[in-house]
Parts: C-alpha cells; sequence; structure tokens
C-alpha cells in the first residue's frame, strides 16, 4: 500500500450521518493510509437534506479531538454541502485531490440520490471539478470495511490515472466479500421508492409523517437496484446535467407560442 507521505494525495472525507458516525471513521481509518485526510463533517445527522445549503445565518466549525488518530477533524454546524464548501472555499489551503462522503447507513439508489445528503456531499465536490464519490450501503451493515478498503483502491487508481473530474455513487450489498458477486458498472434506476403520508393526532394538532418505503418491483437490468438484488457492488457514474441533450418535439411546440399568447392576455 502507498504511504501518503509519498503519493501526495489530500482527501476530504465527510458524511451526512454526523461526526460519530461508524461509517464516517471506518473510512477513516483506511484512507488514511493511503492520504492524508481531512474530515470536515455535520456535527449530527443530516440524512434526506439533499443538496441543502446555508445562506441565511452563519456557519459554525470547530476542530475536535479525531475517533481515528491522526486524522484532522473538523465539526460544522450545517448540512453536508455547506461542510464540502466550506473545507473547499475557505479551511483547506492547497488541492484537494478527492472528495469521499459516507460511507452512508443506508444504500442510495435511484431516485434517493436526489434528496441524498451523501451524495450532495460528493456532488459538491465535483462541481468544484474534484473527483468525488458517494459511499453508501443497507443500514446495519457490519461489512462496513469492504467499502472502506474500496474507497482506498478506487482513491490509489484516481491517483494515478489521468481521470479528472468524475462523480460516483457506490452501493454495497450488505454481505461478506466472499459473498459478493462482481463489480457492476450501473445507471440509475427510475423509481426505488413509494412514499406515502400518514397521518395522526398529537392531542392538539394533527400531523402527519412522510412514509418512504422500498419499491419491491422487479427493477430494470444494469440499474443500481438491479446489481444490488444481484448481490455485487454498484458503481453509477453521475453527472450533474439534470436536462435533455435536446427538448421533446412536442414541448418545442407547446412552447413556440408561449410569449405571444403571454402578451396578448
Ligand atoms: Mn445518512
Amino acid at each position: 500500500m502507498i504511504n501518503w507521505k509519498e503519493s501526495h494525495m489530500r482527501i476530504l472525507l465527510t458524511n451526512d450521518d454526523g461526526i460519530f458516525a461508524e461509517g464516517l471513521w471506518t473510512l477513516a481509518g483506511e484512507l488514511k493510509s493511503v492520504a492524508q485526510v481531512t474530515v470536515v463533517a455535520p456535527d449530527r445527522e443530516q440524512s434526506a437534506v439533499g443538496t441543502a445549503v446555508t445562506l441565511w445565518q452563519p456557519l459554525r466549525l470547530r476542530e475536535v479531538n479525531p475517533m481515528v488518530p491522526e486524522v484532522e477533524t473538523y465539526v460544522v454546524e450545517g448540512t453536508p454541502s455547506d461542510s464540502v464548501i466550506l473545507a473547499l472555499d475557505g479551511l483547506l489551503k492547497g488541492k484537494v485531490d478527492l472528495v469521499i462522503s459516507g460511507i452512508n447507513h443506508g444504500l442510495n439508489l435511484g431516485d434517493d440520490v436526489y434528496i441524498s445528503g451523501t451524495v450532495a456531499a460528493a456532488l459538491q465536490g465535483y462541481l468544484h471539478g474534484i473527483p468525488s464519490l458517494a459511499i453508501s450501503t443497507a443500514r446495519g451493515n457490519s461489512h462496513l470495511a469492504i467499502g472502506a478498503k474500496l474507497a482506498a483502491l478506487i482513491a490509489q487508481k484516481i491517483a494515478q490515472s489521468s481521470l479528472d473530474n468524475l462523480l460516483l455513487n457506490i452501493n454495497l450489498p450488505n454481505l461478506p466479500l466472499d459473498k459478493i458477486g462482481g463489480i457492476q458498472l450501473t445507471r440509475l434506476a427510475t423509481k426505488s421508492h413509494i412514499n406515502s403520508v400518514e397521518e395522526g393526532f398529537d392531542g392538539k394538532r394533527k400531523y402527519y409523517w412522510l412514509v418512504r418505503q422500498g419499491d419491491n418491483e422487479p427493477s430494470e437490468i444494469e440499474t443500481d437496484i438491479w446489481a444490488i438484488k444481484q448481490g455485487n457492488i454498484s458503481i453509477t457514474p453521475l453527472s450533474s446535467t439534470l436536462s435533455h441533450s435536446s427538448p421533446p418535439p412536442l414541448l418545442d411546440d407547446l412552447c413556440s407560442n408561449l410569449l405571444q399568447e403571454l402578451k396578448r392576455g
């Protein structure tokens, strides 16, 4: 394994489960043998905050004792995206080679990526022009070390390659290494969850729970959900482009006279 002092690689590590999460420190423990690691992470659980950025109140940050020795560690009273922006645009002097977010306690598959704080933190790294990884696994998975080893391997490969900007969403099945069938390059499944609303009464007022349940429909092949169901590790390359490359013709028709109609009142 390459010593980080020789590799000169610098990794920013963050998450959305907060500074005490086991997944974060399993990663830190493994990555510190291949890179100089700085942890900048939210001070509390921030799962499902998505890409939220704090613009209307000041952010606070403090250096704390790491749970893994020799890893410079800061906690942020803010979101995962806040943590990455603070780190890259303010706190860290010099070049950061890789941003890693995770290991999230909970898979981030299909449409999860739009609300995941884990993926959003990696997205911030990518938007800064830095290769970035989001790593997630099933809640309660006791094989976190596999994800950490995989991250360290990918970090070394990125350091040795000319791959510049990339964003990878990595998910691991809840399996020991000898039961994992393979590593598959996948695309996002279109649907991963069914949302429902549960209503209750607290004695004074109505309240609502938004409930998000896994969708048990058969998944299309070569998607991330399909790979995980097969017992494989899924690696999905993401991009920040949400827009269609060319608008569908029907939409052209729909929009063609809108301004004239608007002016006509
Ligand atoms: Mn989380």
